[in-house]
């Protein structure tokens, strides 16, 4: 089936999933053009790709990136920057679905100029929906504007909704990460690195780390709740330590539909991409002989308490994920950093919650004032 989507512009083009993007569209999709790419300071990267596929549009960090980019393209191609650069190519870059492949809470603001300039929005970043999901769903509603999602977990979930029917509830599947057989004492005196060895994916360094303290897990939650329009106790976590289920939908008659892939995100990219068409490719197969062992466990809340902080944070609503989202950025940052442990990150986000005053978010300002707030706490600590 042919692609739907013409063209493209891709935010964080130079990390995991922009670059999975991009070779999606050279092995899959050729057809697509790409009108918009941003790098932030991996100039080198970001030249590579823009002389390969010839964007109208660029964007770096700042001005001596942009002049430093300049310098190694071999194409014609207008060079924006910051934060303002980001909105520029989610919003003016003529492309049919903005791609927001970037990491961490900057990357609800594109989000939101992509929503109010009518673009439909392929979502790799989870932190939009945890920080404003109601808000952003209600704006998506409004503008018109289609929300695909990429995570391998909700393409899961959205490709086992294709076929319709009430939903008793979502099984949302979790490989557990590298510290799932590990004891408390152990996890307490992991490295950054032995945190980094993820079992399964091979994805950037923050989702790496929320996959080792399963905070990850807790986004996704969240995520789902926004995306399907579902309460929290309608989505059930369970460990799945071979990621060959990418999550589950469980209908009122009992039925259950999995979907089912070798972990390579871009099959739930392609399915993004393509308005939910089924494109041939010649990625690895699933070798059901290979993989004959399908095992599931309980979530371990005791050992991974961030996913216990997200579930509530999830069931409080408000501003509290954002204030979440924001300490959990901060910290794990710190953890990388070698100047946290593991478990300061859960630590601050409880003293967090114990010191903050819950808020309804009714627009956006109430967001950057819960992030003001957390800003504010990390600091001060
Ligand atoms: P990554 O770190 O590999 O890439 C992030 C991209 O964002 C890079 O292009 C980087 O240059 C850019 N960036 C970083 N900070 C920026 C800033 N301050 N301003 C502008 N640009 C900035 O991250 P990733 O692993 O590709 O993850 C991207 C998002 O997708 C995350 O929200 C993650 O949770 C989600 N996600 C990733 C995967 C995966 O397999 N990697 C799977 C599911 C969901
Ligand atoms: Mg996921």
């Amino acid at each position: 089936m042919a692609a739907d989507i013409l063209s493209i512009a891709v935010l964080g083009a130079t990390g995991s999933v922009g670059l999975q993007t991009l070779d999606v569209v050279r092995s899959c999709l050729p057809g697509i053009k790409v009108k918009a790419l941003t790098g932030y300071s991996n100039v080198n990267a970001l030249a590579v790709l823009v002389n390969e596929f010839k964007p109208n549009l660029a964007c770096v960090k700042n001005d001596a990136d942009a002049k430093k980019l300049s310098g190694l393209l071999t194409t014609k191609c207008e060079i924006v920057t910051g934060d303002a650069g980001l909105e520029i190519c989610a919003a003016k870059s003529d492309a049919d679905i903005v791609v927001n492949a970037l990491v961490g809470r900057v990357g609800l603001a594109p989000t939101l100029t992509a929503i109010n300039a009518g673009k439909n929005i392929a979502l790799a970043n989870k932190e939009t929906l945890v920080t404003a999901g109601e808000l952003i769903m209600r704006l998506a509603h409004e503008n018109n504007v289609r929300i695909i999602p990429i995570d391998s977990e909700h393409s899961a979930i959205w490709q086992c909704l294709q076929g319709g029917g009430e939903v008793e509830k979502i099984i949302l599947t979790a490989s557990g990460g590298p510290f799932r057989t590990w004891t408390k004492d152990a996890i307490s005196i992991c490295t950054a690195e032995q945190a980094l060895s993820h079992p399964r994916w091979n994805m950037g360094a923050k989702i790496t780390i929320d996959s080792a303290t399963l905070m990850n897990k807790g986004l996704e939650l969240i995520e789902a709740m926004y995306l399907f329009d579902q309460p929290m106790e309608n989505i059930e976590i369970l460990v799945h330590p071979q990621s060959i289920i990418h999550s589950m939908v469980q209908f009122v008659d009992g039925v259950v539909m999995a979907q089912m892939g070798v972990p390579d995100m871009r099959l739930p990219i392609l399915y993004a991409l393509t308005s939910s068409g089924r494109v041939a490719n010649n990625f690895q197969r699933l070798d059901f002989l290979a993989n004959n062992s399908l095992t599931f466990e309980a979530v371990d809340m005791e050992n991974f308490p961030c996913l216990a902080l997200a579930t509530h944070a999830a069931k409080t609503g408000g501003t509290l994920p954002a204030v979440m989202n924001f300490i959990n950025e901060w910290a794990v940052g710190q953890f990388l950093q070698g100047t946290l442990k593991f478990y300061d990150i859960s630590r601050l986000i409880t003293e967090a919650f114990g010191a903050y005053t819950l808020q309804p978010i009714t627009d956006i300002s109430d967001v950057w004032a819960a992030e003001d707030w957390a800003s504010n706490f990390v600091r001060n600590r």
